[in-house]
C-alpha cells in the first residue's frame, strides 16, 4: 500500500506545475536556446536605456523605463497586448527586471496599471498584471492589482494626442481603499505622452501615498 508520502508525491508528479522545456527557440531570432526567451545576442542587442530614469514628461512623480520604444520592443509590446501573448507580458516583466530604478524594494507595493472591465472581458487578461507579477518575483515586492482600478472605459489612447489623452482619462481612475502613507510603484508597457500615468499616480496620491513611482517597460523619450 502506498504510503501517505508516496501518493503524495505521486498527485504531485501528476498535477505538478508545467515546466519549461530543456530546448527552445528565442522568440526573437528563433535560435534554438536551452535557457529563457531570448538568446545573449538579442537580449544585449535590445534597445536598453542607460539611465532608466526618463525626463521630459508632465507627469509630477518620477518616471522610469528599462527600454526605449523602438524595434523589436515595439512589437513585443503589441504583441504582449493585443495576440493573447502573456508569455511575452511576463518576459517584459523579466526585462524590466534587469534595469530597475534604485528603490528600496522591500519597502514599495508594485500596482499593475488597471484596465476597465470592458477591456479586460475583450482582452481576458491584463498584460500590466503579469509584468507586475514578474518584478516582483525578482524583487520580492508585494503586488497588489486592487489599490487602483479604472471605472471608465476609455477609447484607446494610441494615436491621440497628449491634451485629448488628458481629457480622454478625467475621472478615469479610482482608488477602491485607502492608500496611506504607502509607497507605490505604478507599472504599465509604455509611457507615450505621460498622461495615464499622470492620471493613476495623481488619483492614489490624493488618497494618500506616501510616494508614487512610475515604471514602463519602454517609453518613446
Ligand atoms: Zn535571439
Amino acid at each position: 500500500m502506498a504510503t501517505v508520502g508516496n501518493l503524495a508525491s505521486s498527485l504531485w508528479e501528476a498535477f505538478r506545475p508545467y515546466n519549461r522545456p530543456i530546448l527552445g527557440r528565442c522568440v526573437l531570432c528563433l535560435e534554438l536556446i536551452s535557457t529563457d526567451a531570448l538568446c545573449g545576442q538579442c537580449l544585449a542587442d535590445l534597445p536598453w536605456r542607460a539611465e532608466p530614469r526618463v525626463r521630459g514628461f508632465r507627469v509630477g512623480h518620477p518616471c522610469y523605463a528599462s527600454l526605449r520604444y523602438e524595434f523589436p520592443v515595439r512589437r513585443l509590446i503589441a504583441n504582449a497586448k493585443y495576440n493573447n501573448n502573456v508569455g511575452l507580458a511576463s518576459l517584459l516583466g523579466d526585462l524590466m527586471s534587469r534595469n530597475l530604478p534604485p528603490l528600496d524594494w522591500s519597502a514599495v507595493c508594485i500596482c499593475p496599471m488597471p484596465q476597465s472591465l470592458r477591456r479586460h472581458w475583450a482582452r481576458s487578461y491584463n498584460q500590466t498584471w503579469l509584468m507586475a507579477e514578474a518584478i516582483g518575483s525578482h524583487t520580492k515586492s508585494l503586488v497588489n492589482p486592487d489599490l487602483l482600478v479604472k471605472r471608465k472605459h476609455t477609447a484607446a489612447q494610441k494615436g491621440l494626442r497628449r491634451q485629448r489623452r488628458q481629457t480622454n482619462l478625467v475621472g478615469a481612475f479610482e482608488a477602491p481603499s485607502s492608500v496611506e502613507g504607502l509607497r507605490i510603484v505604478l507599472v504599465d508597457d509604455v509611457i507615450t505622452t505621460g498622461a495615464t500615468f499622470a492620471a493613476a499616480a495623481g488619483c492614489l496620491a490624493r488618497r494618500g501615498a506616501r510616494e508614487v513611482v512610475c515604471l514602463a517597460a519602454a517609453a518613446v523619450l
